[in-house]
């Protein structure tokens, strides 16, 4: 059995999903379960539409409804028209989720503020609709789809938005619903994002979710490997949209692709690899729009080189949060009373920096800075710098060759830092920059690891 997932530009418009259909028979023998994004920027809309509500521009919601509906409809006219009661059908699936948004929408509407809960309710639709469509689809191109509700399938807790799976639950209903059908030799086709929690309430999983979801179901179901179909050729030493030239790497492990991905690369959701980890299932990164490509392929092991660097990551939107305290000198449980701060207010931090009288640490712009200022006041001296962006060069072992930190160091020259920090793992080589710094910096990193002959690697 393998997963295969396709992003929402994999499902774009009638021709995308017509190629996607495409690979899935070309890979029927592997007894494939597909997992499907919303059609590109559906979900964008529907985030859109939930803040709309809540502003109470009815106007806005429907024309936001409208053009979600039309197009749903459009690559159902193009792909499933020929056989009239399968459009038929499925036009009344669409109207009967169109209706059911702006049911909740009305109440959004109404009460002029929005629930997590409720929010993950309309942007679930997304993917309910891909998924049912994909499937339609499938059939009439005589590909044996079957559709699986995807609620049925991935059991979480109650983090709306950013829901985790419980794994257990997963298993036994992924088991329960998924195995029979690939028994009888059809293909379950489930959207990815959404999950259900133990009572019944719709949840995602975090934007970029779908990937999450593949690799759920790939370890609940055993797969022997889980294959992201995206609109690029693999994971690459930088993303291709801020350096043209970056290459694609055809092995990496676990760990490097994990924290490439935690760093910013958007080809894979951040918490991907865990399930996959678990039960060592390799993952690999592929190209709808050029099927012939080999891809990128992720395994514990990554390639045979123990060590160097394998691609650099952006992270924007990032605060520096700078403590200083001279009670920190020689003193024990001063770092620990600091991070009770992080930990009580649930902010999670990605890079720490330490001297002797001060504590500079890396968090996302997003939380509530003057909260923590607050909170950190009795304890130190505090300097928030916000418009910060995280520059990671991720490899392994990358301490073993003093060339590398020299080359990104000479890059540099003429761009100021705000933080630096190399983790003993040697896995990732961070630099804190200003965010108006961030292409140019990236660019000169890149083009010293990775465009002139490496002799680091
Ligand atoms: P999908 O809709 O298929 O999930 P995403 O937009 O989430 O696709 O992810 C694919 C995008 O990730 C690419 O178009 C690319 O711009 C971006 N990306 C960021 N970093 C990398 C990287 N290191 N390698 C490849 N792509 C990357
Ligand atoms: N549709 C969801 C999003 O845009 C999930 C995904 O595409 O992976 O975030
Ligand atoms: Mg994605």
């Amino acid at each position: 059995m393998i997963i295969i997932k396709f992003g929402g530009t994999s499902v774009g418009d009638a021709d995308r999903v017509a190629n996607a259909i495409d690979i899935v028979a070309e890979r029927q023998g592997r007894q494939p379960i597909v997992v499907v994004s919303a059609l590109a920027g559906v979900t964008n809309d529907l985030v859109a539409a939930s803040e709309a509500a809540r502003e109470s521009d009815i106007e806005r919601v429907n024309s936001i409804i409208a053009k979600v509906r039309q197009r749903h409809e459009d690559v159902a006219m193009r792909l499933v028209q020929q056989k009239y009661d399968f459009f038929e059908s499925f036009i009344k699936q669409l109207d009967r989720q169109i209706e059911q948004i702006h049911t909740i929408l009305k109440g959004i509407a109404l009460l002029g503020e929005i629930t997590p809960r409720a929010k993950d309710k309309v942007s679930a639709i997304g993917e309910k609709l891909s998924s049912v469509l994909f499937a339609y689809s499938m059939m009439m191109r005589a590909v044996p789809g079957e559709h699986v509700d995807s609620e049925e399938v991935v059991i979480t807790d109650d983090r709306f938005g950013e829901a985790s799976p419980l794994m257990e639950e997963t298993r036994t209903a992924a088991q329960r619903v998924l195995l029979p059908l690939i028994e009888r030799k059809l293909i379950p086709v489930m959207g990815g994002f959404i999950g259900r929690t133990r009572d019944g309430a719709t949840t995602t999983l975090g934007r970029g979710g779908s990937d999450y979801s593949a690799a759920i179901v790939g370890a609940a179901i055993g797969a022997e490997e889980i294959q992201i179909w995206t609109d690029v050729d693999g994971m690459m030493t930088c993303d291709p949209r801020l350096i043209p030239g970056a290459r694609v790497i055809d092995r990496i492990s676990y760990v490097e692709a994990a924290e490439l991905a935690w760093f910013g690369a958007k080809v894979l959701h951040p918490k991907t690899i865990a399930p996959a980890v678990a039960q060592k299932i390799p993952v690999r990164v592929l190209n709808t729009h050029n099927v012939a490509s080999p891809g990128t392929l992720v395994t514990e092991q990554g390639d045979d080189r123990d060590h160097g660097p394998r691609a650099i990551a952006l992270k924007r939107n990032i605060s520096v949060v700078q403590m200083t305290s001279s009670q920190m000198l020689g003193a024990h449980g001063f770092l620990a009373r600091l991070f009770a701060v992080f930990e009580e207010l649930e902010i999670s931090v990605d890079l720490i920096t330490t001297s002797e009288v001060s504590v500079s640490v890396t968090i996302d712009e997003k939380h509530d800075m003057d909260e923590l200022v607050e909170e950190l006041r009795p304890i130190a001296e505090v300097e928030v710098l916000d418009g910060q962006c995280i520059i990671a060069v991720v490899g392994r072992h990358l301490m073993k060759d003093a060339e590398v930190g020299a080359r990104v160091f000479h890059a540099m020259r003429g761009i100021e830092m705000s933080m630096f920090s190399l983790g003993t793992s040697g896995l990732n080589l961070s630099i804190v920059v200003d965010d108006a710094d961030a292409d140019r910096a990236v660019r000169a990193v890149h083009q010293a690891l990775f465009e002139v002959p490496v002799e680091v690697a």
